[in-house]
């Protein structure tokens, strides 16, 4: 094994603004109340958790959900990433390495290599794992058996798991976006523990700009106290936080500038769509995958995109943000 697949521990930044338990995890409701009955009763049976997934764009805590999960059930976790795993061998490495009840947290797991997902089934389902060694006519399978454990996967993209993978899991859990009121309560909770003082109006506006997503929060966070420190002596109100996020291109809300691009991209090239995926990625000059992970489910839920089977189509919001005229007949995405 050249390298070693597990991943190096979060920047202690984020480590520190992480909450450590279910009490300090806000919002999500639903998903953190079945994990706590989850938890709860493998504990009052004494037995180990149930394989889980998670699911949702980017930053929406899935892997401080899976740490909290684990905190919870007293384990201990090892984490892991689809693509770092790259032969067999690194998963028998990890899958060898548990201890019962352990929490192995794959993140991407979506990216999963499907080869190596294979042997993942029967070390979900029966804590085997079944290894070739050797090939052709001296090729043999040797079974090993793991102590029982949890699976914690994560998935930007649920769809695109396999049948057979998603099936070993007992549910999906779809993590949504944030809404304003429990992102300026997350606000809040960074800011205090970084020691920031930020108003009420502050935590308002920063929220308004997070695009549904504690992540994003808490790195407006950051910069807007930064930009407080220089020329507001620290005390970041309404004002402060609208001014300091003008500064760097960020609107009333949270579009940043590849989200206009793409809506200008759609409007003035491709006559307000439709136009596919990878067309549209092209143009922009963006990575597909993450055009579709991180900006396009933002606009889709904003009204401003849609997707439809021919391809992206801009809404007659989407001419309103970026001042176009809208065709007569109300653009495409009327028709459609
Ligand atoms: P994901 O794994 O879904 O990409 P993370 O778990 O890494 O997201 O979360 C990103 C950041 O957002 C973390 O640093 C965490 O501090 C913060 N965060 C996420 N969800 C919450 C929440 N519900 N309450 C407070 N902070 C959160």
């Amino acid at each position: 094994m050249a390298e070693n697949p597990i991943q190096e521990p979060d920047p202690p930044f984020d480590l520190s603004l992480r909450p450590p338990g279910f009490e300090e995890f806000h919002g999500q409701e639903k998903v953190t109340e079945r994990l706590m009955l989850m938890v709860e009763a493998a504990r009052q049976r004494e037995d180990v958790l149930e394989h889980i997934l998670l699911s949702g764009p980017p930053g929406l805590g899935k892997t401080t959900l899976a740490n909290i999960i684990a905190g919870a059930a007293h384990s201990t976790i090892h984490t892991t990433s689809g693509p770092q795993v790259e032969k067999a061998g690194d998963l028998a490495g990890i899958l060898t390495n548990l201890q019962r009840g352990d929490v192995l947290f794959i993140d991407e797991i979506h990216r999963l290599h499907p080869a190596i997902e294979e042997y993942l089934y029967p070390a979900m389902e029966d804590y085997r794992l079944d290894i070739i060694i050797d090939s052709g006519p001296s090729a043999r399978s040797i079974q090993l058996n793991l102590p029982k454990f949890t699976l914690v996967g994560a998935t930007t993209r649920a769809g695109m798991l396999t049948a057979p993978l998603r099936s070993r899991f007992g549910l999906v859990n779809r993590l949504d976006y944030y809404s304003l009121e429990e992102l300026s309560t997350i606000i809040m909770r960074s800011a205090s523990l970084l020691d920031i003082r930020v108003d009420e109006g502050g935590a308002r506006a920063i929220s308004a700009r997070s695009r549904g997503t504690p992540r994003v929060a808490n790195n407006l966070l950051r910069w807007v106290r930064d930009y407080a420190q220089v020329r507001a002596e620290g005390l970041i109100d309404s004002v402060t936080a609208g001014k300091a996020l003008a500064m760097i291109e960020i609107d009333d809300d949270g579009l940043d500038e590849m989200d206009k691009r793409i809506l200008e991209t759609v409007i003035y090239k491709f006559n307000g769509g439709p136009v596919g995926l990878s067309s549209l990625a092209v143009a922009v000059g963006e990575d597909s995958s993450s055009l579709e992970e991180v900006n396009e489910p933002f606009l889709i839920m904003q009204g401003f995109l849609k997707r439809t089977p021919r391809g992206r189509v801009a809404m007659p919001s989407a001419y309103q943000k970026i001042g176009a005229e809208l065709p007569a007949g109300g653009g495409q995405g009327e028709l459609l």
